[in-house]
């Protein structure tokens, strides 16, 4: 029995995104979402996953989406925004039934945090769901991220309703984020001066549940507990995993819900988290969490490796230590040192997988 046993092969959308997050939290594991830059970073996270035989989130970033289009796009309105999310969805859809030999595995595709000034990004994507779902049935993208946690409450509850309203229709799964996550993430951050905004209380996590709940099914809380974008010594501020039960409670009881995880949680920030608070969150409900920071510095690795390692082959086009006529193309075409980064990066996103226990799901 594993994911293929209940959801098709590809990416998923719909009824089946909701499955797949059911049947993790049922078997107590999570799966990771890394973010993408460009089709190297998606094929590494393809590769590692099919590897793996375990479904995997593929997420662009409003900032890694421009960088998918091109420097060279003008980001006036979002557009290279808008475009490049588009061209790397088409990416992941095209590639993804390949990877998919001979064993069939199963992507999720994503958008990550959305603020209020970027919404305009967030509009142009939902307008190419809408395009592609009179055409095939089903949304471009499996989900997008909301993230209006830096307005006020009662602003990110209720535009945060508009929007999946917009969604619902499609049956496209929508993610917001109530409390903050410390820390600066896509050149985003946060004033953490107020420590008690990084611990989402149970109430306004409730308040968020009574809002989307009666207009779809499909949406995921992304709930502050101490946590923070990015990798920094470690400071004043606690991750508490042990939050995110107290809110499935709280929520449970409210709704008298027969199940024990009635939320489908989020967590960001997670670089640099322990195995063990990692585990301790997946316990309560988490059915995703983001890595950015260290696939980052994964990708880096094996390219500042090469580089360093060949060096004297990569200072001129001919002429290294194995002779002066001898040739360099093979270790300055970007496809050897590339390939590189794309190595070390696979191998975190399988450090991911195995520490969210998403390993063989398939
Ligand atoms: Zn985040």
């Amino acid at each position: 029995m594993g994911v293929l046993d209940i959801v098709p092969a590809g990416v998923l959308t719909g009824d089946n995104v909701k499955k797949l997050f059911d049947y993790a939290k049922e078997h107590k594991f999570a799966i990771p979402a890394i973010n993408c830059t460009s089709s190297s970073t998606v094929n590494a996270v393809l590769e590692a996953a099919r590897d793996q035989k375990t479904p995997i989130i593929i997420q662009f970033s409003q900032g890694g989406s421009a960088f998918y289009a091109g420097k060279g796009v003008s980001n006036k309105d979002q557009q290279a925004s808008i475009l490049g999310a588009i061209a790397g969805a088409y990416h992941v859809r095209a590639v993804a039934k390949h990877y998919g030999v001979p064993v069939p595995f199963v992507v999720v595709l994503h958008s990550d945090h959305c603020g209020r000034p970027l919404l305009p990004w967030l509009d142009g994507m939902l307008a190419a769901d809408e395009a592609y779902f009179k055409e095939h049935n089903e949304p471009l993208f499996s989900s997008h991220m909301i993230d209006l946690s830096a307005e006020t409450k009662e602003f990110n509850i209720s535009t945060t309703a508009e929007y999946f309203k917009r969604c619902a229709p499609m049956k496209l799964w929508l993610e917001m984020e109530i409390g903050i996550t410390g820390g600066e993430e896509d050149g985003v951050s946060h004033d953490t001066s107020d420590k008690s905004a990084l611990y989402t209380p149970s109430e306004d996590v409730y308040e968020v549940y009574q809002a989307l709940s009666p207009i779809a099914p499909y949406f995921s809380i992304a709930a502050a507990f101490g946590n923070v974008h990015g990798v920094y010594k470690p400071g004043n501020v606690v991750l508490s995993p042990q939050l995110l039960a107290g809110h499935q409670k709280y929520v449970k009881e409210q709704i008298n819900s027969e199940s024990d995880y009635p939320l489908y949680l989020v967590f960001h920030g997670g670089s640099g988290s322990t195995e063990d608070e990692i585990k301790e969150a997946v316990s309560n409900g988490v059915v995703k969490m983001n890595v950015d920071t260290d696939t980052q510095f994964a990708y880096l690795e094996g390219v500042r490796n090469f580089v360093q390692e060949k060096k004297d082959y990569l200072a001129s086009q001919v002429g290294n230590p194995t002779g002066e006529d001898s040739p360099n193309k093979k270790y300055y075409d970007p496809r050897v040192w590339i390939r590189e980064g794309e190595k070390t990066m696979y191998s975190r996103v399988q450090k991911a997988n195995a520490d969210l226990g998403n390993v063989n799901t398939l």
